[in-house]
């Protein structure tokens, strides 16, 4: 029998949560402290001193001996800089361990090494990192040994913000605002901040390292550049749910271990679609933390791994022609009083609220469909969004059979007078009828599905921040309620007005529901009939960010200047075209160095036996061997013509000014190069002795785990 593993007892084991605080804190401070949480507002820097003390005082105890701002800078994952507790040695050479609360509250890492587009040249290159005490420091153990994590973000010293959590923060201040005027109008006197709850699942890979270290181009990518499919991919459907494979079910133990610690709420884990693939979804928390949390998770998923002999994959998409990983964002808004927006709920006027918080998010994702689209733009999306593979580039909202006939009604005739089936949900309104309860049933293909009382936005790639998705999520919402509340909180007859309003919105909004199946080329049609945008690649994608239309919608609402959205652009492009070199450069050193000397080696072995036999007999049939060395040697030469364009094409996109510029370069011709390059050596791979292969192929990597 192994360990017994006591999960109440390690669980938030290494977080300084209100527990601890509650221990450790002077009374009075103790409140301070969990009002500015429940506030969100700043550290009162009356106080920060005696927080830093007890916090330096419980880690220590634990094993710390240095802290680090933990923040999340635009390159994706997080960053940190360390310091050790230790003070300069005394007169008798004794050290102190100290942490004020200054080195608390604020940070000054080296800007200058994190992308900023251009800010860091009109403002200033320096940085400070600032304690977000919503979300709690926690101790972090590996090979450093024990380091005290205080998450924060990232501003340069004029305020822009260089980093995905400063712009999450201002999102969810401005979707609280406005969610509580529209629950004010429907009487709610009670609620005092309305959060977004988000629930990320997360989709990865493993694989065996020492497999991994054999293929250049999982090491330098996250995936493979060659590989021809292996005679048994997905198709049998066996792995999905399946039984979790040993080594990997230790390995899910000892990742939900490390999660627990940290007070992530691990909950489920199965195996995913493909072979080798899994996912793991915690339990929803407020943004903001769960955003943390998830960063956490993919920090933990690549740890443990390398501790047992495996990596974890988590781009997009490590094998061409197998089913790529994402993220479902959930999404919903949640009350302090308990109330959830998003669910149609058990009165007539939670009813109504329900049906205009759907009509104003319908107005948003409408609207704002380029946004979202773009939030979910990373480069190893590009190889599922609008490929051969869910979900679709085009945004759209799947509501279920019974909420669209409910539009439907309003739509046609005005009013909706009957509903279709089931358990009753009371509108109270004459014109409205009743829903029933639980009509949401499921449709994987769409983008943006109701799953009973939130959205799941599926768009976001795997190895990708859900910061931007929610960010967008959190600011369209804002605008469409404040719009809706604007008029509202104005009308005469609240009842007829609010009827008015959500037929309007269904009505003006409609086109962005479907509910039949995304993957379809007759959706693709029929969207563009429609007029819905399909945005079909990340540098397509990218100038979403700086229309009109978004400058104005996050300046109202203060969360990103005009320049901060430029800026983030920049990156986006810089991002881009830096990835793709990296890629083709590594396909360029394969092809030469390991994949044409190995097919080389082939056919010299194939021509020395066809000799040898025709030596020996000259009557006996070689033309097995002969249409071999043919095959082989046609496609070897297709090989070296298409390296000869990849280099030229690479280097020439190499050398063009401007991110911009660069990156449509990279994508229109860098990318199709990469691909012919590609092809041929796929073929090969299929013809090659597997023993002369100089690298692990897709059956190897995806079925021996
Ligand atoms: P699925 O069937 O899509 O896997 P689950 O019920 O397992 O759905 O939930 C998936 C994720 O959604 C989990 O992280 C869960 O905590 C989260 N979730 C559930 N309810 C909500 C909610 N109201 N708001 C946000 N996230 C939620
Ligand atoms: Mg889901």
């Amino acid at each position: 029998m192994s360990e017994v593993m006591n999960v109440a007892e390690i669980f938030g084991k290494n977080v300084f949560n209100e527990t601890v605080m509650r221990e450790r804190l002077p009374k009075s401070v103790f409140k301070k402290m969990k009002k500015t949480i429940e506030d969100g507002a700043e550290l009162d820097p009356s106080i920060a001193d005696v927080v830093a003390h007890a916090m330096k005082d419980w880690a220590i105890e634990r094993g710390a001996t240095h802290y680090t701002h933990w923040f999340q800078p635009l390159t994706g994952v997080t960053a940190e800089k360390h310091d050790s507790f230790i003070s300069a040695p005394d007169a008798e050479g004794k050290v102190i361990m100290e942490f004020s609360g200054k080195e608390l509250i604020k940070g000054e890492p080296d800007a200058s090494s994190f992308p900023s587009g251009g800010l860091r040249a009109t403002f200033e290159a320096r940085g400070y990192t600032a304690w977000d005490c919503t979300s709690p420091a926690f101790l972090r153990e590996d090979a450093c040994g024990v380091t005290l994590c205080i998450p924060t973000a990232f501003c340069s010293y004029t305020g822009e913000a260089l980093d995905q959590k400063t712009p999450l923060l201002r999102s969810m201040q401005a979707i609280d605002e406005q969610s509580l005027r529209i629950l004010r109008l429907f009487g709610n006197t009670t609620a005092k901040r309305v959060c977004p709850s988000v629930g990320p699942e997360q989709e990865y890979f493993i694989v065996d390292r020492q497999k991994y270290l054999q293929r250049k181009d999982l090491i330098y990518t996250g995936r493979t550049l060659f590989g021809a499919m292996p005679p048994k991919g997905q198709e049998l459907d066996d792995h999905y749910f399946g039984a979790i494979r040993e080594r990997i079910g230790a390995y899910m133990k000892a990742v939900n271990e490390e999660l627990w610690k940290l007070g992530v709420t691990a909950k489920t884990q199965h195996n995913e679609v493909a072979p080798a693939q899994h996912e793991l979804a915690p339990i929803y928390d407020q943004a903001n933390l769960a955003v943390d949390h998830n960063q956490m998770v993919m920090e933990t998923l690549k740890k443990v791994a390398g501790r047992q002999g495996l990596t974890c994959l988590l781009h997009e998409k490590p094998f061409a022609g197998v089913n790529g990983s994402g993220k479902h964002n959930n999404w919903s808004l949640t009350s302090d009083d308990g109330v959830n927006l998003l669910n149609p709920g058990d009165t007539p006027h939670e009813n109504i609220q329900f049906l205009l918080v759907l009509a104003c998010i319908l107005k948003a994702v409408d609207t704002h469909a380029d946004l979202l689209r773009e939030s979910a733009a990373d480069i190893g999306n590009d190889h599922r969004l609008g490929a051969n593979e869910a979900p679709p580039a085009i945004i759209s909202v799947f509501l279920g059979e019974q909420l669209e006939d409910v539009i439907d009604q309003l739509c046609s005739t005005g009013e909706a007078t009957h509903s279709k089936s089931g358990g009753t949900l009371k509108t109270g309104v004459a014109t409205l009828p009743d829903l029933d309860k639980d009509a949401t049933d499921r449709n994987r293909t769409s983008p943006f599905a109701f799953t009973g009382n939130k959205f799941e936005f599926r768009m976001v790639g795997s190895s990708d921040s859900i910061a931007p998705a929610n960010v967008v999520l959190n600011t369209i919402v804002a605008e469409a309620f404040k719009e809706a509340a604007d008029e509202l909180e104005k009308a005469d007859d609240f009842d007829t007005a609010v009827h008015d309003m959500i037929k309007k919105l269904f009505r003006d909004h409609k086109r962005i529901i479907f509910n039949g199946n995304g993957y379809s080329d007759a959706w693709v049609e029929e969207a563009g009939r429609r007029g819905l945008p399909n945005i079909r690649s990340m540098v397509e994608a990218i100038p979403a960010l700086t229309t009109d239309k978004a400058v104005k919608l996050y300046e109202s609402f203060g969360v990103f200047t005009k320049a901060e959205l430029e800026s983030r652009a920049e990156v986006e492009y810089e991002a881009y075209g830096k990835m793709i070199n990296i890629e083709a450069r590594t396909m360029i050193d394969m092809a030469g160095k390991q994949i044409i000397p190995a097919v080389i080696k082939y056919t010299t072995q194939l021509a020395g036996s066809l000799g040898a036999v025709k030596a020996a007999c000259p009557e006996a049939d070689t033309s097995v061997q002969a249409e071999l060395l043919t095959e082989t040697s046609a496609l070897l030469s297709d090989m070296k013509v298409a390296l000869a364009a990849l280099i030229d094409i690479t280097e020439e996109a190499a050398g063009v000014e401007g991110a911009e510029t660069q990156a449509h370069v990279y994508h229109e011709k860098v990318v199709p190069a990469m691909a012919a390059l590609r092809a041929p050596a796929d073929k090969l791979e299929m013809i090659v002795d597997k023993d002369l292969w100089p690298f692990p192929s897709y059956g190897d990597l995806m079925f021996e785990v």
